[in-house]
């Protein structure tokens, strides 16, 4: 049974409730709002009782429930009372949770327009790990966030920490990504008006973003490498680089004070510095530099500094380290210094992309002890975590930093991936929900670590960073069950079943091949069936953003399906040419078959445009695969614009040679017919059998 709230229901805060505690009342608020169509008022101080949703933490004036949070990062919860006016009390044992105890609970109810259903409560949850985060890259080479306003960073760090996170890290400036800007210099320099206006709008965004992540109850934290300048910096003095461009040379002085400059600036600007993460390499380093490689001297050397920095203005400022990119003798290298100094200023060490660098190399070596190049068993994911956890002194933690974005080119590519699929998808090119497969990455490392703050480029991993956020709270979670609760909370109860349908379609898609999978056109049609009966699921952006998946995954196939056909067509039409003295009207006729043939796809591409744009739009979510998707992933399309230029030809008069003809109209076609096929041609590993002693090699003929 369903305890039904109405629409007086009133929202009780404590009188001495926390800022957190606002900001949690104000979002049940706007989901109610949005997803019931009322407006609960929020009362500070008010009764708890029959008719009320009491929110808070214990201590703050708000009531005690039947149960009581017992820990800092515990939340709990109830309903119950008068059918006819029930209540309900969230409670948090700490600021920190608070947002989390408001997002659980609105997420129990079932919501829908003029109705607000609880189910019985009574449930106390604690957080599984410590860091439960996200490193938001909102440097310029993600899909949305650089573009994002205030109001899209508000809504959406706010649902992160409903969820259960508790940081954020962000990329307030990422310099090396600046180029045509000095807005440290005095004066500051500009390229262009608007370049001076973009990073004007960006910086205030983000000096905007450590306040209102205290007000969730997140730790703000930002990720900055540890040698970049403004490339501009570089242009002007060439000689402050080696090979690294606007990753300068640590050990030429201009260059480090330069780097140092950058990072006073900003740590100035910032109103609160909680974590300052530095990446080893990923990004960092002085690439073929001898007096800077290796790399973990210099590396610790910069961290030291950058830290007395930061700490100058927030003090209590906590550094991450990464040994990304570092070799099994540098990790040593920065092991044994946390070791020796046991810095306090050190809270742990992340470990993402590249990470695994120091688990090759001689097991002989320095680093030897961290090689997994020889260890026999299984554990390739697993392995490098729980080593450098082995090694890592125990005072501190371990970060884990995957990568949830990318499909390609990555830590944890997907696999199974259609190579046309990869073309299209490129590295976060299209959504790319995996909730199935995050839950088992998760699950084979989060035992090694302190809770996780994976790389996440903007919203074509939306639903996988919903399910490191589950998993952190509690890791027993699976991948479906978060898929499903992820679409019943944004797509409503009614759509529910079908969007948590989609979504592990999708992941299932895009691990295999294209070609023949009937999943492209289901998932196709029962996103068709729910837009019909509800249009307003063309105004959700997380819906736009699975149909843009789908939609895209069906043209591929369909592509993929007429490539097919359309190549067995015009085997056969060309073969007219070879004797016909005047071919002009059958490779005309040939050319409108071939146009038609790709007018079939027309109206899908034009869906699939309007869902992009409507996506950037709404969410400024960038989709950059759909130029990629095109008439013919065998070239047939090139072939078709060379049959024109050989058409026109033909009707100018001219190609009245026979073998220049044959060269104009059959060449192409078998160029495309070996585009893909020779595509994959390699090195021969078997001689030809000799089939007659006047042949070696292949055997080959003439007609
Ligand atoms: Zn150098």
């Amino acid at each position: 049974m369903l305890w039904q709230f109405g629409p007086d229901t009133r929202i009780v805060i404590g009188a001495g409730a926390a800022r957190q505690t606002e900001r949690a009342a104000a979002y049940l608020q706007a989901q109610i709002e949005r997803r019931c169509g009322w407006r609960w008022q929020v009362a500070r101080g008010g009764e708890a009782g029959p008719g009320t949703i009491a929110l808070g933490i214990p201590g703050d004036g708000s009531p005690a429930g039947p149960l009581l949070p017992e820990h800092p990062e515990e939340i709990a919860l109830c309903s119950g009372g008068d059918p006819n006016a029930p209540s309900a009390v969230a409670l948090a044992g700490g600021p920190t949770v608070v947002l989390a105890a408001a997002g659980k609970l609105a997420r129990s109810f079932d919501l829908r327009p003029g109705r607000a259903g609880l189910p019985s409560l009574s449930l106390r949850e604690r957080a599984a790990f410590p860091v439960r985060g996200h490193t938001l890259a909102n440097h310029k080479q993600n899909t949305t966030y650089d573009k994002w306003a205030w109001e899209q960073w508000e809504e959406h760090l706010t649902e992160l920490a409903a969820w259960g996170n508790n940081i954020a890290v962000l990329y307030p400036l990422h310099v090396g990504r600046w180029p045509g800007v000095l807005p440290f210099d005095t004066p500051a320099w500009f390229a262009t008006p608007d370049r001076e206006d973009e990073f004007a709008r960006q910086l205030d965004i983000q000096l905007r973003l450590p306040v209102l992540c205290h007000e969730l109850g997140m730790r703000y934290g930002i990720w900055m490498p540890p040698n970049d300048v403004f490339p501009e910096e570089v242009v002007r003095h060439p000689e402050i680089t080696r090979h690294g461009r606007a990753y300068v040379c640590p050990h030429r002085p201009a260059a480090r004070q330069r780097i140092h400059a950058i990072r006073d600036r900003l740590f100035a600007l910032l109103p609160h510095l909680d974590v300052l993460f530095i990446p080893s390499k990923d990004d960092g380093g002085c690439p073929g530099c001898p007096d800077c490689n290796p790399w973990a001297p210099t590396y610790l050397e910069l961290v030291q500094e950058h830290a007395a920095l930061a700490r100058n203005y927030h003090p209590e400022c906590q550094i991450w380290l990464a040994q990304q990119g570092l070799t099994g003798p540098e990790t040593r290298f920065l092991l044994d210094w946390l070791d020796r100094v046991h810095p306090d200023w050190v809270e742990g060490v992340a470990f993402g992309p590249y990470s695994e660098l120091m688990t090759f190399g001689d097991a002989e070596g320095a680093g030897g002890a961290l090689s997994l190049e020889r260890y026999p068993r299984s554990g390739r994911i697993s392995g490098p975590l729980n080593r450098l956890r082995a090694a890592l002194p125990g005072r501190y933690r371990m970060i884990l930093y995957p990568d949830e974005t990318h499909t390609f080119r990555c830590q944890y590519p997907v696999v199974g991936m259609d190579p046309v699929v990869q073309f299209v998808w490129d590295r976060e090119n299209g959504p790319a929900p995996r909730p199935r497969e995050m839950a088992r990455l998760h699950a084979e490392t989060c035992a090694a670590g302190d809770g996780a703050g994976p790389y996440t480029e903007g919203d074509t991993d939306d639903v996988n960073k919903f399910v490191w956020s589950a998993r952190d709270w509690n890791p027993s979670r699976s991948g479906e069950e978060i898929a499903a609760e992820y679409a019943r909370w944004f797509f409503g109860s009614v759509h529910a079943d079908a969007a948590t349908r989609i979504i592990l379609s999708v992941e299932d898609i895009l691990n295999g091949p294209l070609y023949g999978n009937p999943a492209v056109a289901e998932a196709r049609a029962l996103a068709n069936s729910h837009e019909a009966d509800d249009p307003g699921l063309l105004d959700n952006w997380r819906w736009l953003n699975l149909r843009l998946g789908v939609a895209m995954l069906s043209y591929v196939q369909r592509v993929l399906v007429r490539d097919r056909e359309v190549a067995a067509e015009l085997r056969y039409r060309a073969a007219v040419w070879h004797h016909d003295p005047e071919p002009s009207a059958s490779v005309r006729e040939t050319v409108h078959h071939l146009e038609r043939r790709f007018a079939e796809t027309g109206g899908l591409l034009d869906e699939i445009v309007w869902t992009r744009d409507r996506l950037f739009t709404l969410h400024k979510l960038a989709v950059r695969g759909v130029p990629r998707l095109q008439n013919s992933y065998l070239k047939l399309d090139v072939l078709l614009e060379r049959w024109k230029e050989a058409l026109a030809r033909l009707e100018r008069g001219e190609l009245t040679d026979y073998a220049e003809k044959h060269a104009a109209l059959i060449g192409p076609l078998r160029e495309a017919e070996d585009s893909v096929r020779m595509g994959v041609r390699g090195v021969q590993l078997v001689e030809h059998i000799r089939e007659y002693t006047w042949e070696s090699g292949a055997t080959t003929w003439v007609w």
